[in-house]
């Protein structure tokens, strides 16, 4: 599923950076420009995201022994990269507009042009950001965010475009790319920054460690404590371990039952992840 969409994704941006530099070149507006080139950076981006779900979706190998899940936050990372790249180039066309702002004659059908491709593109990140929270897949999240950031893009120059041709203040052209660039370079470093995070293993948010640790207090009958509890997160997948005490004269087969039965609680509730439990004799209980 994630992988159907990941790859309908190019020719869905193909199709939609045709509409923008159709209705770029119907009005010669800068910030029609900037909006058009974002959009590249989208199918550079989605080609990529595709390969990276389909890496990630590999089952774990002998190389890779804990999946192939981080290369999503790889994909990420660079979708993160290639977007703050975008605002640069828009930056520089906005800068080079503002000393000689224009506007084509006739740019209303442009703008109709460009409100068709923001609409396919609006549709599109809904979808792409409904199947990527369903899935954990940060690849289609860093997809889904990045072409809404497109969308806002779009609906700010067209309603500036709008204004600039009711009150023939041309300048208002590449002040908007300016905002629009200032918008996608913000985009840009949220995305770098949440993938660095996952390939930097950050540790399981406050949400999924209380959960965590509900399962294993609500499943550890028989045991006397348990402690040192980290997690982390890969994609769609976590890991997570800790330390559980029991009397230190339990039998081994008593003491592997009541990790086995945390384990089981966990993985219902957390599936496709992995938990590590380290057992401890009671001289090891900490005190609180
Ligand atoms: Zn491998
Ligand atoms: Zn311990």
């Amino acid at each position: 599923m994630p992988e159907k969409l990941a790859f309908w994704s190019i020719p869905v941006s193909l199709f939609v950076l045709l509409l923008k530099v159709f209705a770029w070149q119907l009005t010669g507006s800068v910030a029609m420009l900037s909006d058009a080139l974002e959009t590249v950076v989208n199918v550079v981006a989605a080609t990529l995201a595709f390969f990276a779900v389909r890496i990630a979706n590999k089952p774990a190998d002998r190389r890779h022994p804990f999946g192939h899940r981080k290369a999503e936050y790889i994909s990420a990372v660079a979708e993160g990269v290639m977007i703050i790249f975008a605002a640069f180039l828009i930056l520089r066309e906005a800068g080079a507009a503002l000393s000689n702002p224009h506007l084509d004659d006739v740019p209303i059908f442009g703008l109709v042009v460009n409100a068709i491709a923001t609409l396919i593109n609006g549709a599109w990140a809904t979808v792409l950001l409904r199947a990527g929270r369903r899935n954990t897949s940060p690849a289609l999240i860093a997809s889904a965010r990045h072409i809404f950031t497109d969308v806002f893009t779009s609906l700010g120059v067209l309603v500036g475009l709008g204004l600039a041709l009711v009150t023939a203040w041309l300048i208002l052209d590449p002040l908007l790319a300016i905002v629009v660039a200032l918008n996608i370079l913000w985009e840009g470093w949220k995305v770098t920054r949440e993938s660095v995070d996952g390939l930097m293993d950050v540790s399981l948010t406050d949400a999924e460690l209380t959960a965590i640790d509900g399962l294993i207090r609500a499943n550890m009958q028989g045991a006397l404590q348990y402690h040192d509890l980290k997690g982390r997160r890969s994609g769609k997948a976590i890991f997570a371990e800790f330390h559980l005490v029991v009397d230190g004269t339990m039998q081994v087969d008593a003491a592997h039952d009541i990790s086995d039965q945390i384990e089981t609680a966990m993985v219902a509730v957390f599936p496709a992840s992995t938990f590590l439990i380290h057992l401890e004799p009671d001289s090891e209980l900490h005190m609180t």
